[in-house]
């Protein structure tokens, strides 16, 4: 601000001066003008002038010219001065010095013939000197020398208003700023204060600075992150209890067994083999959901586990439903496999395998007698699918969503039955997820269950 003040008022004080120089300029050179045409310096002419009332009086040249200096002093103040050829002051604004020799360098250097016209910022004035003439020779020079301290003052005057009011500004500015820093920090310390406090374990708690949009955005985003830091949290306590009640199950049931066994006396040798091989299943099925959760936890590694190779689709399918004849067969559940097309995919052989084999498991396991399963293969230019069709007893459509979730099983004495652990269908989405792909399950209650698979042919480990 004050750099364009200043260079505001120093170009007004040139524009004004050189204005003021070109008015001066041009009123010498009609003065000049009527020197030369009153003949003046012969001071005997006679001119006519047009007074204000139209009527025409007579008076010397030299009156006319002595009333247009005047003039020209009366409005800017200055001094002029007409010297004859022999250098004398013939007229005076100031009376001062006529009749006076003058030899200024300006009237010298006039005299040879150089029109002066000039503004001297040191003395603050303006120099102007005029060659002229008149019958029978006559040589003069008019000069005029006028002060420009009227335009010095009124800038000096314009500065000086406008140095208060910049300072005046300034301060506001000053008071304006502090008090903006101040309330600028405020909320910040206030939250520094509160997430030192969550800092210490309070996940339960929430942030509530307040203050502008900005610290308002960030509050609500620290408690998106602490809402979801307390999602983990319960989630991570869950999955430990749920881990602990499924790993005390066969154990209690094993402690039973091996008590009763201990407990009684002369125990015939056939219940001995009865209790012995209901110890081996429940040591079998603590098995079976160790197995499962080592499974879970290396998916939970995500893609940095994964082995990829390119994998016959087609061909992997068959093995699996090779192996799992057997169990099908023993509720006479028909397996049937249709193959749109051979499909080579990049995949990580074993997990890929396990999907299917999941889903196939499930399928005859939550199946009915005499019922069937058919899986189905396609594919188009960027994904191969898989679909997983059952005639069995279905998911209940409250239970759809949440079938997806560990240790979550809709039925759970009937799976005990079955020997499930509810963690197949957690591992296999898992699994599913790691290939960047989708895995959508439809199913009616007592008509049968579909899970279908899309998979990238190319795998993509950013996508
Ligand atoms: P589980 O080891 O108990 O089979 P899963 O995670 O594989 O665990 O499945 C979770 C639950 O989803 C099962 O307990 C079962 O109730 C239900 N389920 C899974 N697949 C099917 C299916 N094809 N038909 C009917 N119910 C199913």
């Amino acid at each position: 601000m004050a750099a364009l003040s200043l260079y505001i008022v120093n170009y007004y004080e040139s524009t004004q001066i050189k204005e003021r120089q070109d008015k001066i300029y041009s009123m010498a050179y009609m003065i000049k003008n009527l020197i030369i045409s009153t003949d003046c310096l012969n001071s005997t002419a006679t001119v006519t002038t047009a007074q204000s009332g139209g009527v025409a009086t007579s008076s010397t040249g030299f009156d006319a010219v002595s009333i247009e200096l005047e003039q020209l002093t009366g409005i800017y103040s200055g001094r002029i001065i007409i010297v004859d050829s022999n250098f004398t002051i013939i007229k005076d604004t100031y009376v001062i010095d006529e009749k006076k020799t003058c030899l200024t360098e300006s009237v010298i250097k006039c005299f040879e013939g150089n029109e002066i016209n000039k503004y001297d910022s040191e003395l603050n004035n303006i120099e102007i000197a005029l060659q002229v003439s008149g019958s029978n020779d006559a040589k003069g020079v008019i000069y005029f020398n006028f002060t420009t301290s009227d335009i010095q003052k009124k800038t000096r005057d314009i500065n000086i208003a406008l140095g208060e009011f910049i300072l005046v500004v300034f301060v506001i500015l000053i008071g304006v700023g502090i008090a903006y820093t101040f309330l600028f920090v405020k909320p910040f310390k206030q939250m520094e204060k509160e997430v030192n406090r969550i800092k210490t374990g309070k996940i339960e708690e929430e942030l509530s600075v307040g203050g502008y949009t900005e610290i308002a955005n960030v509050s609500n985003s620290f408690n998106h992150v602490l809402k979801r830091l307390r999602d983990i949290d319960n989630t991570r306590q869950e999955f430990v209890s749920n881990v602990s009640h499924e790993l005390k199950t066969p154990i209690t049931s094993i402690k039973v067994l091996a008590d009763s066994l201990l407990n009684q006396e002369g125990i015939p040798a056939e219940m001995y083999q009865e209790f012995l091989g209901d110890i081996v299943e429940e040591i079998d099925r603590e098995n079976q959901i160790i197995t499962d959760l080592l499974n879970l936890v290396k998916l939970d590694k995500k893609s940095n586990d994964l082995n990829i190779s390119s994998v016959n689709i087609n061909e992997m399918v068959e093995r699996v439903l090779k192996r799992l004849k057997p169990l099908a067969a023993k509720k006479n559940i028909e397996l049937v496999l249709e193959s749109f097309r051979p499909i080579m995919a990049e995949v990580d052989d074993v997990k890929m395998t396990m999907v299917v084999s999941n889903l196939v498991e499930n399928a005859i396991k939550y199946n009915v007698m005499d019922g069937w399963v058919r899986v189905s293969l396609n594919a188009d230019l960027k994904y191969f699918y898989i679909k997983i069709q059952d005639s069995g007893i279905g998911i209940p459509e409250e239970d759809q969503s949440k079938v997806f979730e560990r240790f979550y099983r809709v039925d759970k004495a009937r799976t005990r039955e079955t020997g499930g652990t509810g963690l197949g269908l957690a591992i296999t989405s898992g699994a599913v997820h790691i290939h960047n792909g989708e895995i959508k399950l439809y199913s009616v209650e007592g008509e049968g269950t579909t899970f279908t698979i899309r998979i990238p042919l190319a795998y993509a480990k950013n996508s």
